[in-house]
């Protein structure tokens, strides 16, 4: 089936999920009892299945790209407290107060909506980069906010509202509305997704630990980034595309417990090994450049939409242009290795967007690129001394390269507006939007 059907049968569900509790539970009301009561399903039923988007499921995500999977979970989150918040204030004024089981619906509500507000602040990534919430964010001071870590620990808390509201509704339905099969869908909607959240958080960090893998090789590429090479203790690895990423926990008492994701910059050629290439960002990417070969890891994946463009340019002769800006190279490394394995003889372009010389390490990557891949071409573009890649910078470059638009996949990964500024400038080549690939590092 098509990738798109499929897309379209995923939100379906999503958006239709609230309709079978809807259907039990509104037979036989009038509209005064039943329209608060339908914003309420619809907004505990949307709440609920981000228990199932927040354990990042990979036979839904595989449809989907990873960043666009979060904004979805970001972004619904918002929409479903919303629809709440209008429940809550719309059935007190239509039916009176309950006293005994809004109790739980409110306490909810009010953990939601604390929540959000910290995450928000605490974030660094786009919802924080919302002009009035940097600007407050920068009057208070970005030390105390925009902590990924805190953002994520924070974040947890929501498990604890989920609860409080599943009570409030389990018991409207068997103690107020004294209808047992409304009770059981609430319970079994419930139970599903929490079964996703421990599965997530409990059940697979375990399982992660059952093939654990080792760092078998360090190298420093330069002061601020490190590559790791990984081996599996089982000598099992799993089945990945190239361009894909996987998070990572480093298991040792000096970092914290949370995994963190990095592209792959092995080729799923090579059975024996993974290799990750990590720029010094943040407080875990600070401390990972001084990690010593021995060290145990678990790795969680594959996830990630940039396996596509490589298969649609395979044994066709069509062409492979990527765009990497900064540590946005690491998934290109690995679609660059695979193809170096596979003999590939298609026309390939990597635009590479540095500050300066001194941030061009790989060498040894890009000279065996170089002297094997018959129809490689590699442009490195310094920002210091050229300006940012514009419109104009980039389709000089493509004429210099004599980039077939017609023919070619793109696959972007950098900034924001770095892959902003491509995207819009091969888009006004008539490139159509689904030749451009994307990966995000802020998600
Ligand atoms: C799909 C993907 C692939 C990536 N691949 C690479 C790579 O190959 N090499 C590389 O150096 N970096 C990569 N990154 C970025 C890397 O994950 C972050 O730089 C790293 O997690 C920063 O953590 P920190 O604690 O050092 O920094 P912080 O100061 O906590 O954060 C710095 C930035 O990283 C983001 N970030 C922090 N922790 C996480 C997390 N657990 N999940 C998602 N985002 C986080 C924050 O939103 C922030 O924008 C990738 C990110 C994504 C989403």
């Amino acid at each position: 089936m098509k990738r798109k059907v499929i897309q379209y049968m995923i939100l379906a569900i999503y958006f239709l999920s609230p309709l079978p509790i809807a259907f039990i539970s509104l037979k036989g009301l009038n509209f005064s009892l039943a329209a608060p009561a339908f914003i309420g399903i619809v907004s505990y039923t949307w709440l609920l299945s981000e228990l199932i988007t927040a354990a990042r499921p990979k036979f839904i995500e595989k449809y989907f790209s990873l960043d666009k999977f979060h904004r979805f979970h970001g972004i619904m989150a918002i929409v479903a407290l919303a629809l709440g918040l209008m429940h809550k204030e719309w059935a007190s004024f239509a039916w009176g107060e309950f006293e005994f089981s809004t109790v739980f619906g409110d306490f909810a509500i009010m953990l939601f909506l604390l929540l959000t507000v910290l995450s928000v602040f605490f974030m660094t990534n786009w919802l924080g980069k919302i002009k009035i919430i940097k600007i407050v964010k920068d009057t208070v001071g970005n030390f105390f906010f925009s902590k990924y870590s805190v953002m994520k620990f924070l974040h947890n808390f929501n498990i604890v509202a989920i609860i409080a509201l599943s009570v409030h509704v389990i018991t409207i339905a068997y103690l107020v509305r004294g209808d047992m099969t409304l009770t059981m869908m609430y319970a079994l909607y419930f139970t599903v997704s929490l079964s996703f959240y421990v599965y997530h958080k409990l059940i697979r960090p375990v399982l992660l630990k059952k093939n654990m893998y080792t760092i078998t090789d360090v190298v420093n590429e330069n002061d601020q980034i490190v590559s790791l090479t990984l081996a599996a203790e089982n000598g099992r690895l799993f089945d990945y595309k190239a361009g894909q990423f996987i998070y990572l926990r480093v298991l040792d008492e000096n970092y914290s417990f949370e995994e963190h994701p990095f592209s792959l910059t092995s080729a799923p050629e090579n059975p024996h090994a993974l290799s990750v290439s990590i720029k010094n960002s943040g407080d875990y990417t600070h401390i990972i450049q001084r990690i010593k070969a021995g060290t145990k890891v678990t790795v969680e994946g594959p996830y990630g939409g940039l396996g596509q463009p490589l298969e649609d340019i395979q044994n066709t002769d069509k062409s492979l242009v990527l765009f990497a800006g900064g540590v946005g190279i690491t998934p290109m490394l690995g679609i660059l290795e695979s193809l170096r394995k596979k003999n590939a003889k298609n026309k390939t372009l990597l635009v590479w967007s540095l500050r300066n010389e001194n941030e061009l390490v790989y060498a040894t990557e890009l000279a065996s690129f170089q002297k094997e891949l018959p129809n490689f071409t590699f442009i490195p573009f310094y920002s210091t001394q050229n300006g940012y890649l514009d419109a104009e910078k980039t389709e000089a470059i493509c004429e210099s390269a004599a980039v077939p638009y017609a023919i070619s996949e793109f696959v972007l990964c950098g900034p924001k507006g770095f892959m902003h500024t491509i995207e819009s400038t091969l888009v006004s080549k008539n490139v159509p939007k689904q030749k451009i690939h994307f990966e995000s590092f802020g998600l």
